[in-house]
């Protein structure tokens, strides 16, 4: 109930003005969000990195309603892919996109040649592109766009969420060589008509999408905090052979530092989703949602400030 009152607050703009001003709303957001500027995102990247993990950095904002403000986004990405390059932090780091972001809503063909922008800034820089999952209305879309990406850039990433009931099919789909997908649980509110509702149900959907990946011939990227989950798939990962390059776990900024550095300490390949700049509001809400209790518990606390 809390949960769904919180995701739908995520979608309001008066909501949004009294969060934004609300006294201990910037220590929160400092927990989960790298800064607002292209060099707070870098500087996290750098620390993250030093400490043996790989990095998917999401610049923030979506549900972008004009064709500039999908541009700018576009071109965000491009000048981070180049710094990225710059600062030798690729491969370690690759980016994350929401189409959304890029013009989704309102043209699908400005949101593709957005995106393959940006592959093709990501394939000169020598990393990849994941896109991103969003609400379901826009999954047919964003599968659709991907498809059409991976004839060039075969390696972008898709996203796979869980509470889906498709989804079990999707990653059947998907599980093919050189095919890289994350699978999440699925961050927002969806109608019983598509999503299961229950904790229990979703996380059985998500073992079983997870053996469908395991299994198959692609690249699982196991996004999760979730200890279950984790202890499945590092039981999935003994059950297939599966060596630190051919599967990953994801966790996001802030979210058990702890649990990804034993991972990693452990030789597994442990990649981190930095968000940073200034339209954090829809993230934070989502996270929220997540655990509304105590956002910043201490299991899920980041470095007060990011290293370096
Ligand atoms: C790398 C990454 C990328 C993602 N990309 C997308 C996307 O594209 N689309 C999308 O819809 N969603 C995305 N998500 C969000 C995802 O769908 C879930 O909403 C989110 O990860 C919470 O689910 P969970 O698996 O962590 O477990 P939950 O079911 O939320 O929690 C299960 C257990 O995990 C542990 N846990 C969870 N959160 C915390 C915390 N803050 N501190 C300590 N312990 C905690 C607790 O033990 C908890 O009981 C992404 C998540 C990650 C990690």
């Amino acid at each position: 109930m809390l949960r769904s009152v919180i995701l739908a607050a995520s979608r309001s703009s008066q909501v949004e003005r009294l969060v934004a001003t609300a006294p201990y709303t910037r220590d929160v957001v400092r927990r989960f969000v790298a800064g607002a500027a292209t060099d707070d995102a870098l500087r996290a990247t750098r620390g993250l990195v030093d400490d043996g993990l790989a990095v998917t950095l999401d610049h923030l904002g979506e549900d972008t309603v004009t064709p500039e403000q999908a541009t700018a986004t576009r071109d965000e990405y491009l000048r981070l892919l180049k710094m990225l390059s710059g600062a030798g932090l690729t491969p370690a780091a690759e980016v994350s996109v929401k189409l959304s972001a890029l013009g989704q809503m309102f043209d699908e063909q400005l949101a593709y040649d957005n995106a393959r922008a940006i592959c093709a800034a990501a394939d000169a820089a020598g990393t990849t592109v994941t896109l991103d999952m969003e609400d379901h209305t826009t999954t047919d879309s964003t599968l659709e766009v991907l498809g059409r990406l991976r004839k060039d850039f075969p390696s972008t990433g898709a996203v796979l969420q869980a509470y889906l009931r498709r989804t079990e099919s999707d990653c059947r789909e998907l599980a093919y060589a050189g095919s890289r997908v994350r699978l999440c649980k699925g961050a927002y509110k969806e109608p019983e008509s598509v999503a299961y509702q229950s904790t229990r149900e979703v996380d059985k959907s998500y073992v079983r999408c997870m053996n469908i990946l395991m299994s198959g011939d692609g690249y699982p990227m196991l996004a999760t905090h979730d200890p279950r989950m984790i202890a499945i798939g590092e039981d999935r990962a003994r059950w297939f052979d599966r060596g630190p390059e051919r599967f990953e776990f994801q966790m996001l900024y802030g979210i058990r530092p702890e649990e990804q550095a034993r991972l990693a300490g452990e030789g597994y390949t442990v990649r981190t989703y930095v968000p940073y700049g200034d339209e954090w509001y829809g993230y934070l809400m989502r996270r929220l949602a997540e655990r509304p209790a105590n956002p910043g518990s201490s299991s899920g606390r980041a470095r007060e400030s990011p290293k370096k």
